[in-house]
């Protein structure tokens, strides 16, 4: 199968399915898991961070955050497009009461400094209290412009509020921009990484910030139904993914422009954006279900939705794209 539909859908590798056998592991909820601990610790370090928490996702991860950074009746400040606050079932709201307070996103995934100024609420008790700006980097695919997120963190910090960056794909920001990663993370007080993205894991999250904050965050997780016993088995694929799977994420960016290129060239074809691992491209609305059948029969795994996304990653190849086209070309010829 050819599947374009998310950089989730990767399988383990062979080797990354050896390196989870072989781990060490322990029971983490006692602490005592090594290989854990060591993908915490190794994590934190690259991030720039005290200390690291895994999870089993990436909603828990920035759930945990979240409420470690507000209380019940705090406030976040938020994208409406961000994953956060829109595709994690409100989760913030719902289990943490905590209140978002969602602002427009610019067309490069940024949120207007001014927009950011006027929703930060006067202490006042009409009012929640504003605790927490989060961002997002990537943000359907684009990378944060550093200068941008130094303005915004530095305007959240002035007015007293923490930051929280949901980096599930920090690593393509990283590779596609040349930063290191921990110059990516300076700016927040917390981090949460995504290794079943991109990186190419079956599960797993880490969240990076001050030892205090990941403190407050385990109690969280513990609360939220994520502590896990002998996880040291899939830290080792995280842990495998660090080592093997970062610095590949250039192929998929290359690939993504490559996927890109092909589809401006059909007519019927509208290709509104492409950044790191993520094209998205509009289709007349008439083709979208016999289009999306044309392609299973093909062995190709899309979702045509009125802006469709098409996400690159480490099982598809050079060859799979073109593969792809080629049959959105043939759809169109017949
Ligand atoms: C995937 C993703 C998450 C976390 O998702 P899980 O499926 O819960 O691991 C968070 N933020 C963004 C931007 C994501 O793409």
């Amino acid at each position: 199968m050819i599947d374009l539909r998310s950089d989730t859908v990767t399988r383990p590798s062979p080797a990354m399915l050896a390196a989870m056998t072989s781990a060490e592991t322990g029971d983490d909820v006692w602490g005592d898991d090594p290989t854990v601990l060591r993908l915490q610790s190794t994590l934190a370090e690259r991030a720039g961070k005290e200390a690291g928490l895994f999870f089993p996702s990436g909603t828990q991860s920035n759930l945990a955050a979240l409420m470690a950074h507000c209380a019940r009746g705090d406030e976040y400040i938020v994208g409406q497009a961000a994953h956060t606050y829109k595709y994690e079932g409100g989760g913030a709201a719902v289990l943490g009461s905590i209140q978002p307070q969602p602002i427009e996103n610019a067309a490069d995934g940024s949120l207007p400094l001014d927009k950011i100024f006027a929703a930060i609420k006067p202490i006042d008790h009409h009012f929640a209290r504003t605790r927490l700006l989060a961002l997002e980097n990537t943000i359907g695919g684009k990378v944060l412009l550093p200068g941008y997120v130094a303005e915004a963190t530095d305007l959240a910090r002035s007015h007293g509020l923490s930051t929280h960056l949901d980096g599930a794909r920090v690593f393509n920001a990283a590779v596609a921009s040349g930063q290191p990663l921990a110059a990516l993370c300076k700016p927040f007080d917390s981090v949460s990484i995504c290794f079943s993205k991109g990186l190419g894991a079956p599960v797993g999250s880490v969240l990076v910030g001050s030892r205090a904050l990941i403190e407050v965050a385990h109690r969280w997780r513990k609360v939220l139904g994520g502590g896990m016993r002998q996880s040291g088995v899939l830290a080792a694929a995280c842990l495998y993914a660090l080592e093997h799977n970062v610095d590949r994420l250039a192929e998929d960016h290359a690939n993504a422009g490559h996927l890109a290129k092909g589809l401006a060239s059909i007519g019927q074809v509208e290709v509104l954006s492409q950044a790191t691992n993520m094209v998205f491209a509009q289709f007349p609305q008439e083709h979208w279900v016999p289009l999306e059948a044309f392609l299973k029969e093909r062995g190709i795994l899309t979702q045509m939705v009125y802006t469709s996304r098409f996400v690159t990653h480490l099982d598809l190849s050079r060859a799979d794209i073109d593969t792809f086209v080629d049959a959105v070309k043939a759809y169109f010829a017949r």
